[in-house]
C-alpha cells in the first residue's frame, strides 16, 4: 500500500461525524426520492446548495408520478427559482428519472438500495437514471453505505468519484500518473481493493480544504504535515467542484 494511502485512510477515520453532506444524509434517511433527484441536479454547483434544493421545491416527493407528469416548463421554473445551474436540461432529467422511479421501483427511491444487493448492482442502478454518471453514482453509493449504513453485500464495487479535488490530490500526492477517470479509479482499486471509496472522502476534503488550484496549503495539509506526499504542486486540475 502506498503511504499516501495509509494516512489518506488514517485521515478519513478522524473524519466520522464530519458530514460535508450532512443534508443530503438526512435526504437519503427521510426522503429518499429527494435524495436521488439531489443527486441528478449536482452539477456546477456547492454541495450544500443542491441538499437544500430538495426542502426548497416544496415538490410533493411522495407522488413521483405527479413529476413525472408535470409539464417540462413547470419543472424548468422551478428549479430556476431555486437556482438550479442547469435548470432547462435537468427539468428533462427529472422528468425521465420521477417516470422510471415509478416503473422500475414502484415511486420509492430506497427500492433502489434496500434489498441487500452488491455495490456494483447499487452504483449500476443508479447509473440507469438520466443525469447520473461515475462521480455521481459513486457518491451516491458512498454516501449511502458509508455514512448511511445501507448494507450492501460488498464493498469492493464501491469506487472514488472522478471528481476534480480527488483528481488533484491523487496526482499531487503521486498516488496517480495521469488525469485519467479509468486510472484513478484503478488505483483506488489497487490500493484498498475491499473498499477502494474509503478515499474518497479523505481525497475531497483535503483538495477542498488545503490542496487548492493556487497556493495549496501544503504547509498545514495532512499529507504535507505527514511528509508523504510528492507535492506536484504544479499540477492543476480543471473541471466543476
Ligand atoms: S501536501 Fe500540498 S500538494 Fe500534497 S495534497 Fe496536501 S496541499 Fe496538495
Amino acid at each position: 500500500m502506498h503511504e499516501v494511502t495509509a494516512y489518506l485512510i488514517g485521515f478519513g477515520s478522524l473524519l466520522e461525524g464530519d458530514d460535508y453532506q450532512w443534508d443530503g444524509l438526512e435526504l437519503a434517511k427521510h426522503n429518499p426520492n429527494g435524495y436521488l433527484m439531489a443527486v441528478v441536479l449536482d452539477q456546477g454547483m456547492k454541495a450544500e446548495k443542491v441538499w437544500a434544493m430538495p426542502n426548497n421545491l416544496f415538490w410533493q416527493w411522495d407522488r413521483m408520478d405527479l413529476i413525472a407528469e408535470a409539464d417540462v416548463e413547470d419543472l424548468a421554473k422551478d428549479l430556476k427559482s431555486v437556482g438550479c445551474r442547469y435548470w432547462r436540461n435537468m427539468a428533462r432529467f427529472i422528468k425521465q428519472d420521477a417516470q422510471m422511479l415509478m416503473d422500475k421501483y414502484s415511486g420509492w427511491a430506497e427500492n433502489i438500495w434496500m434489498d441487500y444487493p452488491t455495490s456494483v448492482q447499487m452504483y449500476e442502478r443508479f447509473l440507469e437514471f438520466k443525469g447520473i454518471g461515475q462521480k455521481k453514482a459513486s457518491m451516491a453509493v458512498n454516501i449511502l453505505v458509508r455514512d448511511c449504513g445501507v448494507p450492501v453485500s460488498d464493498k469492493n464495487g464501491i469506487d472514488v468519484s472522478y471528481d476534480k479535488h480527488i483528481r488533484q490530490v491523487f496526482l499531487r500526492s503521486g498516488l496517480a500518473e495521469r488525469d485519467d477517470m479509468n486510472h484513478i479509479i484503478e488505483v483506488a482499486r489497487e490500493e484498498y481493493p475491499e473498499y477502494p471509496g474509503i478515499l474518497d472522502k479523505p481525497a475531497w476534503y483535503i483538495g477542498r480544504d488545503w490542496c487548492f488550484n493556487k497556493n495549496p496549503d501544503c504547509k498545514n495539509c495532512p499529507l504535507g504535515v505527514s511528509n508523504v506526499c510528492a507535492r506536484k504542486t504544479e499540477i492543476v486540475v480543471k473541471g466543476e467542484e
